[in-house]
């Protein structure tokens, strides 16, 4: 096989890196190194869809194959910013991708939020989908639990919860997990969102199958749909309005869980610490169509409060960053610096459009991006010369994980699944991650940050 001209970093192994990694491998001339902060590749497949949608962790079976290429390299435990700099990966290969998501949440900016028991929803999934940095989620004295906004994260969060646990099993969730979830107490859930059912960014498939979650009655106050002009609804509000009315006007006899949507209400104060209440306010809309408080309040007693309000995205050090809008800038996934396009610098995902739209989004985004990547390196060549960055992280005493090294983890993933008649277990814990990375490697991988 000839020489590869060109050589792309991509900066995050989630699944806009690999669509992005598929796209570009899809020509013969072109290399691919994708670094990822874990030894774990599939990023938000991994540790953000839930485990219980086993059909959209399915696609992490597709992007697997983009391993299988020989122009393609998994390089695992790089942190960018701290074990590789922007500069370094500028002179060592033609472009560099940034696919780093977003991992931060927003606020709500309510007194209390930082109580025991208030948490965001991203860190309660990572603790359910076995993120080695999680802390781990006490359940015990949880009877009542909120979720805050009324988008498909707090539906993930709303259904873990109402769920059944032994519906749970067959998932891959650490066994932690799932002990955590099998003891819990809980018998209301409550998802609460600042405008009514018309407004929800919900997408019907994901909120249908939480209101028909066995053993879940669903209650919705028949004022939430008052004044909805049906007719002037799109398609999918439209079905995510009868679903909110079917389901609340369906009898589950003896429920196990309630499940209470209460719309036009907004957080005002969390109270207790541990967390013992949420007090709340009725909203409405101002002439401008901003969500505006009444003044009416109440209280409700809860004892897990999750603010599932959007995720944010991080500054990459030493790249542009748009901080009202959490976005590196770009057009057309070019990186902008300024108003100028910053050369060899493309994104992404999330960190290019901000944090909306489903997996399956990412894959014309990425599209979009290597096309321009493509042309661009179809106009100015390969670099004179470049720097071997394994060779620089190597002479550092750094040791990338490697594709081998993930497949070892699978493998004992799955080894832990058999042994509880599951397909996988995850791993969840750091040093269990390292060792298996670190039994072929004399020089031990880069620790955590
Ligand atoms: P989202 O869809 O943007 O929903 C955020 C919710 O939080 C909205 O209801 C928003 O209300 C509300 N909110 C924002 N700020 C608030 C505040 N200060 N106080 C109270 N409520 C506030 O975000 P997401 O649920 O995090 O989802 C992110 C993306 O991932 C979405 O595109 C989602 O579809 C996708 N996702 C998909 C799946 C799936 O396909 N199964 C699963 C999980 C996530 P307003 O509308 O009033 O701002």
């Amino acid at each position: 096989m000839p020489e590869p001209r060109y050589r792309v970093a991509i900066v995050g192994a989630g699944p806009s890196g690999l669509f992005a990694a598929q796209f570009l491998t899809a020509r013969d001339d072109v290399e691919v190194d994708i670094f990822d902060r874990l030894p774990t590749p599939y990023g938000l497949l991994r540790y953000g869809v839930a485990p219980d949608h086993t059909s959209i962790k399915s696609v992490a079976n597709a992007l697997a194959r983009v391993f299988n290429s020989p122009a393609v390299r998994f390089l695992g435990l790089v942190s960018f910013g701290r074990d590789v700099t922007r500069e370094e990966l500028l002179a060592s290969y033609d472009a560099v991708i940034y696919a780093v998501g977003a991992s931060e949440d927003l606020r709500m900016g309510v007194p209390g939020e930082d109580a025991a028991g208030s948490r965001s929803a991203r860190e309660f999934v990572a603790w359910y989908s076995g993120h080695p940095d999680a802390e781990p989620q006490s359940l015990h004295g949880v009877t009542q639990a909120v979720a805050i906004g009324v988008g498909n994260v707090a539906v993930d969060v709303a259904r873990i919860l109402a769920k059944e646990p032994l519906a749970l099993d067959l998932t891959d969730m650490p066994e932690d997990v799932l002990a955590e979830l099998r003891r819990a107490t809980l018998t209301d859930v409550w998802v609460i969102g600042r405008r009514g059912p018309q407004h929800a960014s919900f997408t019907t498939t994901e909120l249908r199958e939480l209101c028909r979650t066995p053993g879940v009655q669903v209650s919705v106050e028949e004022s939430a749909f008052d004044g909805i002009d049906e007719a002037a609804l799109d398609r999918r509000t439209r079905a995510n309005v009868a679903v909110l009315r079917e389901a609340s006007e369906t009898v589950v006899a003896d429920p196990r869980v309630r499940l209470h949507f209460l719309f036009w209400r907004r957080p005002v104060a969390l109270h207790g610490d541990p967390v013992s209440g949420l007090l709340i306010e009725r909203t409405g809309l101002d002439a401008e169509g901003r969500v505006t408080g009444t003044g009416v309040t109440e209280e409700l007693d809860v004892q897990l409060v999750l603010r599932a309000i959007g995720y944010r995205a991080v500054r990459l050090p030493g790249v542009p960053f748009d901080e009202p809008l959490g976005v590196i800038p770009s057009t057309q996934g070019r990186v902008l610096d300024g108003a100028a396009v910053a050369p060899r610098e493309y994104v992404v995902g999330w960190i290019k459009r901000g944090p909306i739209g489903v997996i399956g989004t990412n894959k014309s985004d990425a599209r979009e991006t290597v096309e321009h990547v493509l042309a661009d390196l179809d106009g100015l060549g390969p670099l004179p010369t470049r720097v071997d960055v394994v060779e620089a992280l190597t002479a550092r005493g750094l040791a990338p994980s490697s594709f081998d090294d993930w497949r070892r983890i699978e493998a004992a993933e799955a080894n832990r699944g058999a042994s509880h008649e599951r397909e996988r277990m995850k791993i969840e814990a750091w040093h269990e991650l390292l060792d298996l990375v670190q039994r072929e490697r004399p020089g031990g991988p880069i620790p955590p940050a």
